[in-house]
């Protein structure tokens, strides 16, 4: 069975529309970090795809690390704190840090990564991410690069998955029936 022609899949945004947003972004960041050697972040796992494509799309000197944090349960999402699983390789102090993220939600992942990075002395930190829910928004968080503002529905595709499955869908959907 396809998993890309899947009934079950609607698509939100199609792949063109990805690869053609992505490759705007890419140039952005190349103007604004023309210089610098910023630092991309990806945050694991749901950035992958993104991050892949957007750093192939900026055609400057740049570095690569990961960071993989946790997601939070209950008591997490009151406090706002998130747990690094997997912390980055190398000092971050005097660089220029893009985080590049796959969705802001609520914010809160977003809002402890960024000031955490900070904290370490960064020369900036920014963040690029594909997509934003807004309307879920409960902590402000500054997109720098901005792929494409979405309704508040669960979507999967493109590093995004649904119980670890659908990463692998070169398109943005949204899953009709979870349960199946
Ligand atoms: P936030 O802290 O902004 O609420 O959550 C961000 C994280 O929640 C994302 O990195 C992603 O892992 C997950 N997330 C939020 N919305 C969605 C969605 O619609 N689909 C998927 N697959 N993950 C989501």
């Amino acid at each position: 069975m396809s998993e890309f022609s899947n009934p079950n899949l609607e698509v939100l945004i199609s792949s063109e529309e990805i690869q053609q947003r992505i490759k705007q972004m890419g140039a952005d960041v190349a103007r604004d970090y023309a210089g610098l050697n910023p630092l991309l972040i990806g945050v694991l796992k749901g950035a992958c795809i993104f991050l892949s494509d957007l750093m192939r799309a900026a055609d400057i000197p740049l570095g690569l690390e990961f960071i993989a944090i946790s997601s939070y349960g209950a008591s997490m999402r009151t406090s706002g704190e998130v747990r690094i699983l997997k912390d980055l390789d190398v000092a971050i102090e005097g660089r220029h840090i893009l985080v590049v993220e796959d969705i802001v939600d609520t914010g809160l992942t977003l809002s402890y990564l960024l000031a955490n990075l900070k904290s370490r002395g960064a020369a900036s930190v920014k963040l690029a991410a594909l997509l934003d829910k807004f309307e879920r928004r409960e902590k402000e968080v500054p997109i720098d690069y901005l792929g494409f503002p979405i309704p508040d529905k669960f979507v999967v595709g493109y590093g995004l998955d649904f119980a670890e499955r659908y990463r692998n869908l070169p398109f943005i959907a949204v899953v009709r029936d979870p349960e199946v």
